[in-house]
């Protein structure tokens, strides 16, 4: 009986050990409550939001690819500099694929609340700094001045942002085959998706449909407005990805994840914006000269 009793508890210590032994996951969903609490203070509060969308991705990428790729790369990061990574999140700015099959485009007022809402939750168990990682394009002005509009009122946590799109010219192994290729769903996206997922990209079918800039609205230098892309590329399509290739993908998605390490080391160590913000929140709330 002894004996038994014994050797469970020798099996109880190796299980802890071996459990011990593993890493934390990064990703929130795999976490268990206890190992949250652990990750929560290997991250020291900073916890990361690659945020994408679903739209097309012209013949040859698929619906999530900007979320594919951008997860893909910010977890490759944790591996360098550990934060906890928030699930997949895609209520994006897409208004201008909406005449495209597949793309869910969520009103303004919820993208706003939303992401109000994602980043107040994660704060409130323990990310104090949230790093919004972008991996869509058109989500660029949304989270800029989202990240505007954490001025407002007071937060005991800090709204950072950080551009993931596209590597420094120059990154070994990063060039496209040729000129024009690159752009949305182009040789360049869909190689990024083959670094992670080459069973679910489609460079073969790249020429069924164009990626031509058919630059149907010409206005002065200074001009916008929203249906500029819809006049360049009305497939939501730019480039062509029929070069695309897993091997330029990986040396793009490694130059992507060592620029968010690079950004996730910079922002944990960052004592000044939270003190400023504090600050801020104090002067603002009684505005004196
Ligand atoms: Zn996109």
């Amino acid at each position: 009986m002894g004996k038994i009793v014994g050797t469970a508890v020798l099996l109880s210590l190796s299980l802890a050990a071996a459990s011990e032994a593993q890493p934390l996951s990064a990703k929130w969903e795999e976490l268990t409550a206890s190992d949250f609490v652990k990750a929560q203070q290997a991250s020291r509060g900073t916890c990361a939001l690659p945020f994408g969308i679903l739209e097309k991705h012209g013949p040859a990428g698929v619906l999530g690819t900007d979320l594919i790729n951008i997860r893909f790369s910010t977890l490759k990061a944790t591996k360098d500099e550990y934060v906890i990574v928030f699930p997949e999140y895609y209520v994006g700015q897409i208004f201008e694929a909406k005449h495209q099959p597949g793309t869910i485009a969520y009103s303004t007022h919820l993208q706003l609340e939303m992401l109000q809402e994602t980043v107040a939750e994660m704060a409130r168990n323990g990310c104090q700094k949230i790093v919004i990682v972008n991996g869509h394009g058109g989500n660029t002005a949304l989270i800029q001045y989202f990240a505007q509009t954490q001025l407002d009122s007071p937060k005991d946590y800090l709204v950072y942002t950080l551009s993931a799109l596209g590597v420094p010219q120059g990154t070994a192994g990063t060039a496209p085959s040729r000129p024009g290729v690159d752009g949305h769903a182009g040789e360049g996206e869909v190689s990024n998706l083959m670094a992670s997922r080459p069973e679910i990209a489609h460079p073969e079918r790249s020429s069924t449909e164009s990626g031509a800039d058919l630059n149907r609205l010409e206005l002065p230098e200074g001009v916008y407005t929203g249906i500029w892309w819809y006049a360049k590329f009305p497939n939501h399509y730019q480039g062509n990805a029929a070069s695309a290739t897993a091997v330029r993908g990986q040396a793009t998605t490694d130059a992507i994840a060592a620029r968010i390490a690079n950004a996730l080391r910079a922002i944990k160590r960052d004592e000044t914006g939270p003190r400023l913000q504090k600050e801020f929140f104090e002067r603002a709330a009684k505005p004196r000269l």
